[in-house]
């Protein structure tokens, strides 16, 4: 099987991560794909494999001991924005014009220009009702397409952990991974996005929950007596700067992001999430919300808000500067093989960005699959092929 096959068959595997819960997978579907891996992996007689109760599978396949064992990860599940049910995926080669998805609906270069990249290239699209699936199952497959090769052809190979994970889409792949069984001294995740990105540098992430209690008054009568709990969640939310929300910022920019309401005149809550590529600016945020809220506070006369912050993720950049060894090995593999990488700092979390700090310094390797989360989604065959060659040599190295 090409790895183009291998794609086609886990794309066909239905596996949207739902919400979290601490016992089990948050889709039951998902496992149907972790069985299918269970059994390929099998199949290549690794010397240990397992599958825990989150799904998440685990094989090892001892190699050369004077190299340090890797790991290899990419997760299963797909995001929750857009249905990955019935994928309907086709193959198209791109001219330069536009690829037609359905009626009204196409993938051009003038909306995406990183289309450009692609032309002459066999590209893989949806039919416009679904997103690919191709985050993150392009890395499972390129994965498994370098492994086979090493496998099948007895090919010299350090020892190698692959871990297929689940419910990275709501951040829970780094939780669901069982860190006594990984022996690896540092890994690789391959996730998604242009086929030569290299990311080494993430957010600082954390969540704050806005508390507000009002004091609910009829309001036919509630002059000088009613706070309304919405009004003053509002007024918060306006007090915090309006440029430092996502619409507004880029590249290395922080950002205040509210992403769920709910209010009444008695109560509301807002949820946000804080991103910043430095900790000590994350912190900041964290100040400047604590001082906007003791100011509204101390304007109504009492504890109207309180804010509840919890660390989410930290820049895996802390970690991974403590091992110039791992950017050593990358670098000679992208040189040998030709390939001009380029370092993107992810605008979000990787499962790197966890484990980094669970003692697993893990950078992030693109796949070629691009527009990730819905319906616009495609992925560069010759860019996953270029990438299995990659794999492959970290493989060896
Ligand atoms: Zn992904």
């Amino acid at each position: 099987m090409s790895v183009l096959d291998k794609f086609l068959k886990y794309v066909s595997f239905e596996t949207t991560a739902l919400e979290g819960s601490d016992t089990a997978a948050s889709n039951p579907l998902i496992y149907h794909l972790a069985q299918e891996m269970l059994l390929e992996l099998q199949a290549l007689n690794p010397n240990e494999i397992s599958i825990n109760r989150f799904g998440v599978v685990d094989a090892k396949f001892y190699g050369d001991p004077s190299l340090p064992p890797i790991a290899l990860l990419a997760h299963m599940d797909t995001s929750g924005a857009c249905s990955g049910k019935d994928v309907k995926a086709r193959i198209v080669k791109y001219d330069g014009t536009p690829v037609k998805l359905q009626e009204g609906m196409y993938l051009s270069e003038k909306e995406f220009p990183f289309l450009k990249e692609s032309l002459g290239h066999e590209i893989i699209v949806t039919d416009g009702n679904t997103l690919l699936g191709g985050d993150d199952k392009a890395g499972m497959a390129i994965i498994m397409e370098a492994l086979e090769d090493i496998v099948k052809n007895n090919v010299n190979h350090r020892t190698l952990e692959i871990i297929f994970t689940t419910d990275e889409e709501i951040g829970l792949d780094a939780k669901h991974i069982s860190r006594e069984i990984v022996t690896s001294e540092y890994g690789y995740t391959i996730d998604g996005g242009d086929y030569r990105f290299v990311s080494i540098e993430s957010f600082s992430a954390y969540s704050m929950e806005v508390e507000v209690k009002g004091r609910s008054i009829h309001p036919g009568y509630s002059k000088d007596k009613m706070v309304n709990a919405s009004n003053v969640l509002i007024r918060f939310h306006q007090a915090l700067p309006e440029f430092l929300r996502p619409e507004h910022t880029d590249q290395k920019e922080p950002f205040y992001h509210l992403s769920n309401i709910q209010s009444c005149e008695d109560h509301a809550k807002g949820d946000y999430i804080i991103r910043s590529f430095e900790d000590a600016q994350a912190l900041q945020l964290i100040e400047l919300a604590k001082l906007t809220a003791r100011r509204i506070n101390d304007d109504i006369g009492y504890e109207a808000i309180t804010l509840l912050f919890e660390n989410q993720y930290h820049n895996m950049k802390v970690e991974l500067d403590k091992h110039p060894e791992i950017q050593k090995e990358y670098e000679g593999v992208y040189a040998k093989l030709g390939i001009p990488f380029m370092y993107e700092a992810i605008r979000g979390g990787t499962t790197g960005s966890q484990l980094s700090f669970m003692g697993l310094p893990t950078p992030n390797l693109g796949t070629g699959d691009y527009n990730m989360h819905g319906r616009y989604e495609y992925v560069d065959i010759d860019q996953m092929k270029v990438m299995v060659s990659v794999v492959r040599e970290l493989m060896l190295a």
